[in-house]
């Protein structure tokens, strides 16, 4: 079955596993800019990692004719530095319309700090300035619940915003509902560690239905597993779900959702 991961971090990974993923039937990705494992110290060490996301994982993937697409920004874990993201915003603000990049993400909360908020708010008020389209990260373990509500009512602040074209990713069983009874897209990030497996997405699916969710692997430098969505599709297989759900939720919602961005451009495989 054809794929898309709408949530990998292929700049963490080898190539090799742009084979495996094409192999395993990938035929598209988007990269959200994130944390490098450490604080970048100046608004060129980001230049550097957006030519990167733009210029060099596209060329990567199409060695095997995957399509990569990207989201920029400045993590939620580098925004206690108020006044570096403010030049990374700016930097982001000239760079929106290099081909491939959907709009403006990873941003969100970490530890939920004043600072984190403040940036937060400064990146959606970018996005709703140049009509992009905002993909969202939610905090980790005992920050998630309460950061996921701090992220929501912020958004909700904000008239402006077309809530089918903000995803808020890294859902889990205690956040997915608000989610999606607020009208955002929802992803479930399929992880070793802190997130969710597999077989607890299958869960969320039975529960909540297929409009507007999204699954993903993160595959990022942490301990992950680049081939997760792959292993969901097996894990809906196991269950009984029809290849149509299964196919909805990891190949058509992410093109419904990526094609409200103007600069997204796919051609379907035959
Ligand atoms: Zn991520």
């Amino acid at each position: 079955m054809y794929y898309i991961d709408p949530h990998i971090h292929m700049v963490s990974r080898v190539t090799d596993d742009y084979e495996t993923l094409a192999k395993m039937g990938c035929v598209a990705m988007s990269e959200p800019a994130f944390w490098a494992g450490f604080d970048r110290g100046t608004v060129d060490g980001f230049r550097d990692y957006f030519r990167q996301l733009t210029e060099f994982e596209p060329k990567r993937a199409s060695w095997y004719g995957v399509r990569h697409y990207t989201w920029l920004c400045i993590n939620a874990k580098e925004a206690e530095n108020v006044r570096l993201a403010r030049e990374v915003i700016a930097l982001v603000g000239e760079l929106l319309d290099t081909p491939g990049v959907l709009g403006i993400g990873e941003i969100g909360l970490n530890k939920n700090t004043r600072n984190e908020a403040i940036v937060f708010l400064e990146h959606v008020d970018l996005a709703m300035k140049t009509g992009e389209q905002i993909l969202i990260h939610t905090p980790h373990l005992e920050d998630k619940y309460q950061g996921t509500r701090m992220i929501l009512d912020m958004l909700s602040d904000d008239r402006r915003i077309d809530r089918g074209r903000v995803l808020v990713d890294h859902v889990e069983e205690h956040t997915i509902r608000e989610v999606l009874d607020r009208g955002f897209w929802a992803g479930m990030t399929l992880y070793p560690v802190s997130k969710c497996t597999p077989e607890r997405a299958v869960d969320m699916v039975e529960l909540y239905g297929p409009e507007r969710l999204l699954v993903n692997s993160a595959g990022d430098w942490g301990p992950s597993k680049p081939t997760a969505v792959p292993d969901f599709i097996l894990a809906m297989r196991l269950r009984g779900h029809p290849e149509s759900l299964i196919r909805r939720i990891v190949y058509d919602n992410p093109l419904q959702f990526f094609r409200q961005s103007r600069r997204f451009e796919f051609t379907p495989p035959q």
